[in-house]
């Protein structure tokens, strides 16, 4: 969720949020905005009113692209919020037209919900990937439930659990985002176990952490600001992490990453053989803090 773009400025209707692995993959808009939209962290679509794009609309830009521009991607990503809300039948038709329009397209990936999952039967979801969708990227936040209702994420711990393993297990790959500090330090103790607890059931090939970020407009900074939500610091943030990695101990091979720009400490590496190392670079910070060279400085942190 991070500049720059890598994708069609013609068509493109701001703001466009991407994962930071998506940096060089040609982004395309399926829906506006977020079917969700209340998550009191996220002010990512407070502008945008949702909207599914025509599939009409969507093959113009898409020809205009290849036939008058010439794009040839290896790969795209479907934006807004959550693609994954449309029709099977539409997104098939999508990913259809994608592969046929770009030659030497190798991945389709987009950004999904439990909610959205839910609406989907498993062989839909097998559908999906049969017709070329490679990757889902899913907003599990906390594994703990009194977290996920406070930010009225509109889905429980196990509503992930239950999506991630029907996507894996129809071919989907899945990777799991989860927010550091979104307990506040009221629960971060809880945060830290059970989105343990919920990545291990999960088992998914790749996990993100990003580290919240106050948006002003949103009620969690609004809370903030009034006291009632208590953010971390940057060492409780890191100990949080900290917390987290030493659980993650059922994972067959799960690629970890904080290369995301709202976190502290740039971390990356296979949690079934890496994880001790990770721990060890963790607590090199917070042992001497003083000193720490890595933890990027509050003004360089963005979404
Ligand atoms: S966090 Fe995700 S699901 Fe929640 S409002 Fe933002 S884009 Fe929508």
């Amino acid at each position: 969720m991070c500049p720059p773009l890598f994708g069609s400025p013609d068509f493109l209707e701001p703001p466009v949020y991407r994962p930071p692995s998506e940096a060089y993959s040609l982004i395309l808009q399926a829906t506006l905005g977020c079917s969700h939209n209340k998550c009191t962290f996220c002010g990512s679509y407070r502008t945008k009113q949702f909207s599914t794009k025509p599939f009409e609309t969507f093959q113009a830009e898409v020809e205009h692209l290849a036939r008058v521009q010439g794009v040839r991607p290896r790969r795209i990503f479907l934006a807004d919020g959550d693609a994954l809300v449309l029709s099977t039948e539409k997104l098939q038709r999508i990913l259809k037209l994608l592969y046929k329009e770009f030659p030497g397209l190798e991945r389709i990936t987009i950004y999904g919900s439990a909610a959205n999952t839910k609406q989907k039967s498993d062989d839909e979801l097998r559908q999906l990937h049969e017709a070329g969708l490679d990757m889902v990227y899913i907003g599990l936040e906390s594994g703990d439930d009194e977290i996920l209702r406070r930010v009225i994420k509109g889905a429980t711990n196990q509503d992930h659990i239950d999506a991630c393993r029907r996507m894996i297990d129809a071919g989907l790959k899945v990777s799991v985002i989860i927010i550091l500090g979104l307990g506040g330090t009221e629960r971060s103790k809880e945060h830290a176990e059970h989105t343990a607890t919920t990545i291990n059931a999960i088992d998914p090939p790749y996990l993100a952490a990003l580290t919240l970020m106050l948006v002003p407009g949103t009620e969690l900074h609004a809370q903030a600001q009034e006291g009632s939500f208590n953010p971390l610091n940057p060492l409780e943030t890191l100990h949080e992490l900290r917390q987290i990695i030493d659980k993650l101990t059922d994972l067959t091979s799960c690629v970890f990453r904080t290369n995301h720009a709202s976190n502290y400490l740039q971390l990356r590496g296979v949690l079934s053989k890496d994880r001790p190392r990770l721990l060890e670079e963790i607590d090199s910070v917070l042992s001497q803090p003083e000193t720490a060279r890595h933890l990027r400085p509050e003004f360089l942190r963005r979404l």
